[in-house]
């Protein structure tokens, strides 16, 4: 059985246009680490958001571990999204990664425990007190994935988390993304237009053009392909 199902997924923000996405069925395996490939406009973050269950598709429908979202229920909570531009709430780091687990109603022995193993994680050790707004765009992002990875959801999804930082930074994410799933019972699903990050990362990618797949597949079988 596999762990995300789409079936026929089409998404329509205007009458006018052509719909941003079409028909998209997608197939992706628990523990997976799956890259949706494409140019700037295909309709990676419209996928993403409907995954996220931040969006609603007009037709087709979303499997999520054998259950069938209505997109207005608590499967949320298996569910976090890192964006392409991290946005940082206005304190210290501690405190953003803290923020949903608080909510969440852990004890402060709990979050302590959990907020310092996540920063480990992304290689932040120490950073609990520095205000977040203030840091550089690979730690900034670095404290997204944390804040994201520290609810452990089944699913993480990942909109160009590298599409703004240089290859230094984008490299520390692409090795932390292989230990999250090598460590953490999470499936990851990430966009990208860079073909080499897929190539480096991804099991199985899927390449969405003007909103439709036209070809998913093992990454090793997708790039050898003439
Ligand atoms: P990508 O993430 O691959 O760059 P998007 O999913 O952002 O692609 O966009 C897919 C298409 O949908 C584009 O044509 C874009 O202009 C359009 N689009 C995205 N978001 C909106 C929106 N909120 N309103 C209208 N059109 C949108
Ligand atoms: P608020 O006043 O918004 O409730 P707190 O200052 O009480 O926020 O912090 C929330 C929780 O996080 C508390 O349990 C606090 O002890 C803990 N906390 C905040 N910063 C740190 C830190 N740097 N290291 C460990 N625990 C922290």
């Amino acid at each position: 059985m596999s762990f995300i199902k789409t079936i026929g997924i089409t998404k329509r923000y205007d009458n006018g246009e052509p719909p941003a996405l079409e028909d998209v069925n997608l197939e992706i395996k628990k523990g997976e680490i799956f890259c949706i490939m494409g140019h700037s406009g295909a309709g990676k973050t419209t996928l993403l958001r409907i995954l996220a269950l931040l969006e609603k598709p007009d037709s087709g429908e979303y499997y999520f571990d054998g259950v069938k979202v209505s997109w207005n229920d608590n499967l949320r909570k298996h569910i976090t999204m890192v964006f392409q531009i991290p946005v940082m709430f206005n304190t210290t780091v501690f405190k953003n990664i803290a923020y949903g687990l608080k909510i969440r109603g852990y004890s402060k022995e709990e979050i302590k425990k959990k907020v310092e193993e996540v920063l480990e994680l992304v290689r932040l050790q120490g950073y609990e007190n520095r205000r977040a707004k203030y840091l550089s765009g690979g730690e900034k992002q670095r404290v997204a994935i944390a804040r994201a990875i520290v609810l452990e959801p089944k699913l993480l999804l990942m909109d160009e988390p590298t599409a703004n930082l240089d290859p230094t930074n984008s490299a520390i994410i692409e090795e932390i993304v292989k230990e999250i799933v090598k460590e953490k019972e999470t499936t990851i699903l990430f966009s990208t237009h860079n073909l080499f990050q897929a190539k480096r990362l991804a099991h199985r990618v899927a390449h969405i053009y003007k909103g439709k797949i036209i070809e998913i597949g093992k990454t090793k079988e997708v790039f050898e392909r003439p």
